[in-house]
């Protein structure tokens, strides 16, 4: 079976005509690679991640509220030891038209919502998934509570193995703040 043309891969592209006045019900398995996971974003998905909903249009927007669930993959703040967990996010967005250029003001309340663009045709998910999964990991992830995270001098995983430059400063309150630099000091 040759591969769907671009836009139709993963069941998170929609046409706004096919969005019925009660509503459309969503729920898609997102392959990882349509999400286009960039290395800057730190996370790694091995499997799908599971998106389901309720698209609504209300005019000329789209209001997506429904959550996304999986498994992300990150590397360990300490010890870059890969992190496995499990996220689930709620997502509450809005698709606006695009700008008409006429310089109209927005008057409805953005506060809770995530503001995307649809083309006035189609509706992509993608960038809000994508958004959703990433800021669903924690920023700060670690292997385990107490992991001991890389010797700063010589980077032996010290949860594995232990290295003769551990002891001189081990017990100093700033070790972890060494091999870290700021732009100045306060
Ligand atoms: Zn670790
Ligand atoms: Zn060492």
């Amino acid at each position: 079976m040759a591969p769907p043309p671009s836009g139709q891969t993963t069941g998170l592209v929609v046409d706004l005509a096919k969005i019925p006045p009660e509503g459309r019900e969503l729920a898609v398995e997102v392959e990882p690679e349509s999400l286009q996971l960039s290395p800057e974003d730190a996370i790694t998905l091995d499997a799908p991640v599971f998106v389901h909903g309720l698209l609504r249009r209300v005019a000329e927007q789209v209001y997506f509220r429904g959550a996304v669930e999986g498994v992300v993959r990150a590397l360990c703040s300490r010890c870059l030891d890969a992190v496995h967990a499990t996220i689930g996010a709620d997502i509450d967005a809005a698709f606006l038209p695009p700008p008409t250029g006429a310089g109209a003001e927005e008057t409805f309340e953005t506060d809770e919502l995530d503001l995307y663009t649809h083309d006035g045709v189609q509706i992509d998910l993608r960038p809000l998934v994508r958004d959703q999964v990433v800021l669903a990991f924690p920023v700060q992830s670690l292997c385990r509570e107490e992991c001991a995270g890389l010797c700063q001098v010589c980077g032996v995983n010290r949860n594995e193995q232990q290295c003769a430059c551990q002891d001189e400063d081990r017990d100093s309150p700033f070790r972890v703040l060494k091999g870290l630099h700021f732009p100045e000091s306060s």
